[in-house]
């Protein structure tokens, strides 16, 4: 099966007015790029985005999303808010959220029910921390954080699953190539087991940690990788267009 690469931005909290203009930049730079591209913007920046991303096929998605459609939840934001701000994706479960807001992979799961329910495409986001790795259970605690989080009804439209070590994210380091495709394999294996070896080939599983425009090309060859989340170098989009050119 043919997957189509997926080069996604997290612009985390990052990104005032003036960051507009890079996904103008994008957008004059990919009239018609060959893999998908997906910028996460702040929430305050979503509906902006969406009129500078308009007429490019530049996408846009959310950072997180509540369970609930609607209601008394000061500060949170919903998923058909988003969808409403012009989003058509949400990363869910990034470890950020999972270490800040200590969110387990069965309320990352009850999120993306809520982003499905919304029309949202969900990222879900799985990673070991150092300690982790280093105890030799790398593949069990993503594998795990898989079967939790992906919940029932999971198909390619509508999900995709991103691998994000834990300690290579924004510190320079990445896992070999050998321990990304080892980790990917097992994932779409999960995926396979949970659902159908159907399902399991349809969605993509992106790689996410310190992916820059000099290893892109590198990390989005390797078996079973997808394409990528990318952080700090989704900024600026002379930088960003060197990962979607790699993920072309
Ligand atoms: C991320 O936070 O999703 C991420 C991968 O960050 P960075 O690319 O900066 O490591």
């Amino acid at each position: 099966m043919t997957r189509r690469k997926l080069a996604a931005g997290n612009w985390k909290m990052n990104g005032l007015r003036t960051a507009l203009a890079e996904i103008e930049a994008l957008r004059d730079a990919f009239p018609d790029p060959g893999c998908d591209v997906l910028i996460c913007p702040p929430a305050t920046l979503l509906a902006q985005s969406a009129l500078a991303a308009a007429g490019s096929s530049i996408r846009l998605g959310g950072q997180d999303c509540h369970v609930a459609a609607s209601g008394a939840h000061t500060g949170d934001i919903s998923a058909a808010m988003l969808s409403d701000s012009g989003a058509t994706h949400v990363i869910l479960g990034h470890s950020e959220r999972r270490a800040d807001h200590g969110e387990s992979s069965a309320l990352v799961a009850r999120k993306t029910e809520a982003a499905w329910a919304a029309g949202l495409t969900a990222i879900i986001c799985v990673g070991e921390t150092e300690a982790e790795r280093d105890a030799g259970r790398t593949l069990d605690i993503v594998t795990t954080q898989v079967i939790e989080s992906v919940p029932d009804g999971a198909i390619a439209l509508t999900t995709v699953v991103a691998y994000e070590p834990v300690w290579a994210i924004g510190t320079g380091r990445t896992p070999t190539n050998a321990e990304i495709e080892e980790v990917h394999t097992a994932i779409r294996g999960a995926l396979a087991s949970r659902f159908s070896t159907d399902v399991a080939e349809g969605i993509r599983i992106l790689y996410g940690g310190s992916v820059k425009p000099g290893n892109a090309a590198e990390i989005f060859a390797l078996r079973d990788v997808d394409g990528g989340l990318v952080g700090g170098a989704s900024l600026k989009a002379s930088d960003f267009a060197g990962i979607i050119r790699a993920a072309e």
